[in-house]
């Protein structure tokens, strides 16, 4: 193949019902030109998900365009009959042709699939590129195709090698120094038809995939030229039933964002903390765990300088520390002063005032059950604030192996981020077998886990799915999950769109979404992103309170 195509071949302030829907933005992409052609998006919602003007066979047509014969031919086998295949020709010229052609066609969504050339350093032949920007070379213009991280994440599932990036549609095949020119503008690879093909898509879905044949390092006129072109017929026939989940998730959509979400006060502060001492000292700034549960912010400090260590023994003598938000137990504190470390604790004053509780229970000869998941890094922070007379209860049945030496001196503690009604019942088994167990002054779950569990409960009922930003090992965000499929809501945590699965939007109309304590706004504002590219999306939001904590930064940082 190769050659023609590529180039080169306080608390809650309030807690209530504001629960009208109420609108943040006008649909977002491609989904404002749907909307804009006759205000369709309000009859495909009445119509059940249809595109008003088209019929439903219409609104589903899926049609793949392939400029070449074997690419035609990889992605027909690819598909399976699963949508229909045009082979569009080779160069802009055919290309803008057909994209003409295209405009007065009745379907519903475009894929653009062919091979393509490799611009950014690491691509091989054989990788898959799901262009998020489409643009000409030469025009500052661009089309977008949001749901291209949707699709990468999809063909990494099916065990492709496949990224995200820009493309740029060349009009000869490369000159010398044009692939170093492109990269420095952001291109990950080039094609010779996209940006003109897209133009036939008129505001519709579409999606544009091109599998690497060459690469600087191996261009297409040399050896490589032959192998190269195999690997990438291969991918782009490998990528067909991922385009098909793709074409079969498309559709207009209203997506009902739970408030609140994401950061909570004791993330924010702890964030900051790291950023401030980044500042202060420079990097490289240690960290003891995770700052927080999340790997988009973990990862995003340790691009500023911050390395994340298990173990102060992995922290050099002398250097700057930070204490996760999680607390760590008076042991560690003691280790670290024993070793002259800068320790700087970024402990939420919240889950500190459950280690309080714990000493203070401790002091008063009470045996403390906390009620817990183990190996949590709060919960072994916490028990290890009295360890002598603290047992972990991790479920109601562990009630009944408590042997307190004296019953009438039970006390109770919770992680601050269970579920509400978990935490609840294994407390209320508690207090039936000690009727004179003490519990925390206030609340232990605290205001941010109960409030985002309180609005994902909102939003569950009304929706086909629910969305959960936030990492595996985060509490919090794994409890929304728990929640919304306790009010019967399949649901999902995912750190970004690319974990979402196209099968689980196949027939979702109504998209719940929402976000761990941990997780950043941006990244719920990726999501929306990424589902208009499938089709019009309308977002809405259920506010059940109002949040406006804020904790004060640790003293060294404020001198
Ligand atoms: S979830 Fe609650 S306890 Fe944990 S950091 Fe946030 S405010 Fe603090």
């Amino acid at each position: 193949m190769t050659e023609p195509n590529g180039p080169g071949a306080a608390w809650t302030e309030e807690r209530g019902t504001s629960d009208e829907g109420k609108a943040l933005s006008e649909p977002k992409g491609r989904a404002a030109v749907w909307t804009d052609e006759g205000g369709r998006e309000e009859r495909a919602s009445e119509r059940g998900g249809k595109t008003a003007g088209q019929s439903a066979p219409e609104a589903s047509k899926f049609i793949v365009c392939a400029p070449l014969r074997p690419e035609a031919r990889a992605v027909r086998r690819g598909l399976g009959g699963r949508g229909e295949v045009r082979r569009t020709g080779y160069g802009p010229a055919r290309a803008a042709e057909q994209a003409g052609q295209l405009r007065d066609v009745a379907f519903g969504m475009l894929a653009i699939g062919g091979v393509g050339g490799g611009i950014a350093p690491g691509l091989k032949p054989g990788d898959l590129v799901a262009g998020t920007e489409v643009s000409r070379i030469g025009s500052a213009a661009s089309v977008s195709c949001p749901s291209a991280p949707l699709l990468a994440g999809e063909l990494r599932r099916a065990g492709l090698r496949a990224t995200t990036g820009q493309i740029v549609t060349v009009d000869h095949l490369f000159r010398r120094g044009q692939q170093e020119r492109l990269l420095s503008q952001g291109a990950v690879a080039a094609d010779m038809e996209s940006a003109l093909l897209l133009d036939g898509a008129a505001g519709r879905p579409a999606v544009v995939l091109r599998a690497i044949s060459d690469t600087p390092q191996r261009p297409l006129l040399s050896p490589w030229a032959v192998p190269g072109g195999i690997a990438a017929l291969r991918s782009l026939r490998l990528a067909g039933p991922a385009l098909a989940r793709w074409a079969a998730a498309c559709a207009p959509r209203r997506v009902l964002l739970a408030g609140p979400r994401s950061f909570c006060a004791g993330v924010e502060r702890a964030i900051e903390i790291v950023e401030r001492v980044l500042d202060r000292h420079g990097p490289p700034v240690y960290v003891r765990k995770q700052i927080v549960h999340n790997k988009v912010v973990v990862t995003d400090l340790e691009g500023r300088g911050a390395i994340f260590v298990d173990e102060l023994d992995e922290v050099p003598d002398g250097a700057v520390v930070v204490f996760s938000a999680h607390g760590v137990s008076p042991e560690v504190r003691r280790d670290a002063s024993e070793r002259g470390l800068d320790a700087i604790d970024a402990t939420c004053p919240l889950v500190a005032k459950v280690h309080a509780e714990a000493r203070r229970f401790a002091a008063e000869g009470y045996q403390v059950a906390l009620i817990g998941h183990g190996g949590h890094e709060e919960v072994e922070g916490t028990l290890g604030e009295a360890p002598q007379a603290m047992t972990l209860v991790e479920t109601a049945a562990d009630v009944d192996r408590l042997r307190p030496e004296d019953p009438d001196r039970v006390a109770y503690l919770m992680q601050t981020t269970l579920s509400l009604e978990e935490a609840g019942g294994i407390a209320d088994a508690l207090l039936e077998r000690y009727p004179a167990a003490r519990g925390p002054g206030s609340d232990d779950i605290c205001y941010a886990t109960t409030n985002r569990q309180l609005a994902v409960h909102a939003i569950a009922a009304e929706s086909d799915l629910v969305l959960v930003a936030g990492s595996a090992n985060s509490s919090n965000s794994r409890r929304l999950v728990e929640t919304a499929q306790r009010a019967g809501t399949p649901a999902y945590l995912i750190d970004g769109p690319e974990d979402i699965e196209l099968d689980w939007l196949a027939g979702a109309s109504v998209v719940g979404l929402t976000a761990g304590a941990s997780a950043p706004p941006a990244v719920v504002d990726q999501i929306i992103d990424a589902l208009s590219g499938l089709g019009p999306v309308e977002v809405s939001e259920r506010v059940v309170a109002t949040e406006s904590i804020r904790f004060g930064l640790p003293k060294e940082l404020k001198r």
